[in-house]
């Protein structure tokens, strides 16, 4: 396929064993979610914080939190027993960035216990020029950034503030922000040979013919993947009392196809998974893993 050309045989073999890049891994590999960042620091109109991040997930359930040491204790105990366990990633239940600390002791105590596994990350990006070096030195290997819109004028409809540095920004001077961020992010990651996956959330009248050109810009950057999801509006969000709607299952898969014709992998086998999820997609064995379980 064109996107890959440009990739290592190294970084080809990686994306092969991630079964979120990979529709093949996704069979044979598993994933684990570990939910130890609760704090976010920017508020997305189809988000209820009484839910999991959108950013990697989906609104239903909110994720038990645990702390770095809990998380070590889990990932211990799941991968004795799942053998499959190929990725192991935090997405959440709110932006992993905004609790940076919890993230990486997190991915530290993972790399020390199994050090085999892949690490993942997700985040809304609005941090992520600062952890660059972080992310390079722990191994983390791929990174997932959601970018909804390109442009501030659709952004400011899609976020109503951020927060930064001990300021608050809202209306176009925080999608302008924001966008700008997760850009920057963007590129600084793929010059280091990074994985970086974009996650970009079809909202219809917002950014639905917007999203050919998130599409361009993030594949000249360096995104090795871009996955479109629907729009899951979380009960008690903006979205809900303005009535908003997901789009059909046909108006995304006609936007996949437009996307894939211009030369980006697109991916078509998210299953928008929880922010605890574990096991292989679509199949999420939370409930065989709990702590109780695993003592
Ligand atoms: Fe909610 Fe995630 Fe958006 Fe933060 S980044 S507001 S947790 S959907
Ligand atoms: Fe993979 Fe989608 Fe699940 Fe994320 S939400 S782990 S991209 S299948």
């Amino acid at each position: 396929p064109m996107a890959s050309s440009c990739i290592s045989s190294e970084a080809q073999e990686e994306l092969s064993r991630h079964p979120c890049y990979s529709e093949e891994a996704h069979r044979f590999f598993a994933r684990m979610h570990l939910p130890v960042a609760p704090a976010c620091n920017i508020q997305c109109h189809y988000c209820n914080r009484k839910f999991d991040c959108v950013n990697e997930s989906r609104p239903g359930v909110v994720s038990e939190v645990l702390t770095p040491e809990q998380a070590e204790h889990k990932v211990k105990g799941v991968a004795a027993q799942l053998m499959q366990l190929s990725v192991v990633g935090i997405a959440g239940p709110g932006d992993p960035l905004a609790n940076a600390e919890k993230t990486f002791d997190t991915f530290r105590r993972v790399k020390q216990q199994v050090p085999d596994v892949a690490l993942c990350l997700s985040t809304n990006g609005l941090t992520l020029y600062r952890h660059v070096e972080q992310i390079v030195a722990l191994g983390i290997r791929h990174v997932t950034i959601t970018i909804n819109a390109i442009d501030p004028e659709v952004g400011r409809d899609i976020y109503p503030w951020i927060y930064d540095e001990g300021v608050r920004y809202e209306g176009k001077a925080a999608a302008e922000l924001l966008i700008c961020r997760q850009l920057q992010g963007l590129e600084l990651l793929a010059q280091r040979g990074i994985l970086v996956k974009v996650n970009s959330i079809l909202i219809p009248g917002i950014n639905d013919h917007h999203l050919p050109a998130v599409s361009e810009r993030i594949k000249k950057l360096g995104a090795v993947l871009h996955n479109v999801t629907p729009l899951i509006i979380a009960p008690g969000s903006q979205y809900e009392q303005n009535g908003r709607k997901a789009p059909r299952p046909k108006e995304l898969y006609q936007l996949q196809e437009v996307l894939g014709r211009d030369g980006m992998k697109v991916m078509r086998h998210c299953r928008q998974c929880r922010a605890d999820a574990i096991g292989l997609l679509g199949q999420d064995r939370n409930q065989d893993f709990t702590l109780d379980k695993l003592e």
